[in-house]
C-alpha cells in the first residue's frame, strides 16, 4: 500500500467510501464528483499507477469486475448505456496515481459528450503506417 495514495487508503478502509462492491481482489465505490448518476470507480485493492504499470493478470481481473459492475448498474439503477472511462497520465486528466476504470451510466438523450469532428484520410493513413505494428 502507498501510504500517501487517497485509494489505496480507501481500499485500506482508512478513508470511508460509497461502496458499491467488494472482492478480494478488487474495490467499486461512488465516484464524489460524478458526471452522471451512478458513476462508479474500479479499482484493484493493490497499487499501481496506470495501465502501463499494472500486470496482465491483474488487468484482466480486472476488467472483468468492471463488466461485472456495469451490469449490475445497468439493471439496479437502471440506465441506458455507459461509458468506460480510464485515464493515464496528467495530460489524460489523470488526478489519482492508482489505476481506475470509470462507468459512468449514460441515459438515452443526456447531455454528456466526447465531441471529435472528420479525420484527414491522407493523415490517418501515414500515422497507421507510422504507429501501426504487429503482434
Ligand atoms: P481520474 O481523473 O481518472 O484520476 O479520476 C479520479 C476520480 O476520483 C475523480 O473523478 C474524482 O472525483 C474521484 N475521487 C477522488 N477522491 C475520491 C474519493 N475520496 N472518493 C470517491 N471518488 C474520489
Ligand atoms: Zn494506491
Amino acid at each position: 500500500m502507498a501510504n500517501d495514495c487517497i485509494f489505496c487508503r480507501i481500499a485500506a478502509g482508512e478513508i470511508p467510501c460509497f461502496k458499491v462492491y467488494e472482492d478480494e481482489l478488487v474495490l467499486a465505490y461512488l465516484d464524489i464528483n460524478p458526471f452522471s448518476e451512478g458513476h462508479t470507480l474500479v479499482i484493484p485493492k493493490a497499487h499501481s499507477a496506470g495501465l502501463l504499470d499494472t500486470d496482465d493478470a491483474t488487468l484482466a481481473a480486472l476488467l472483468s469486475r468492471v463488466k461485472k459492475v456495469a451490469a449490475h448498474i445497468k439493471e439496479a439503477l437502471p440506465c441506458d448505456g455507459f461509458n468506460i472511462l480510464q485515464n493515464n497520465g496528467e495530460a489524460a486528466g489523470q488526478t489519482v496515481r492508482h489505476i481506475h476504470f470509470h462507468i459512468i451510466p449514460r441515459r438515452n438523450g443526456d447531455p454528456l459528450a466526447f465531441s471529435n469532428s472528420p479525420g484527414d484520410m491522407e493523415r490517418l493513413k501515414a500515422l497507421a503506417q507510422r504507429i501501426g505494428f504487429a503482434q
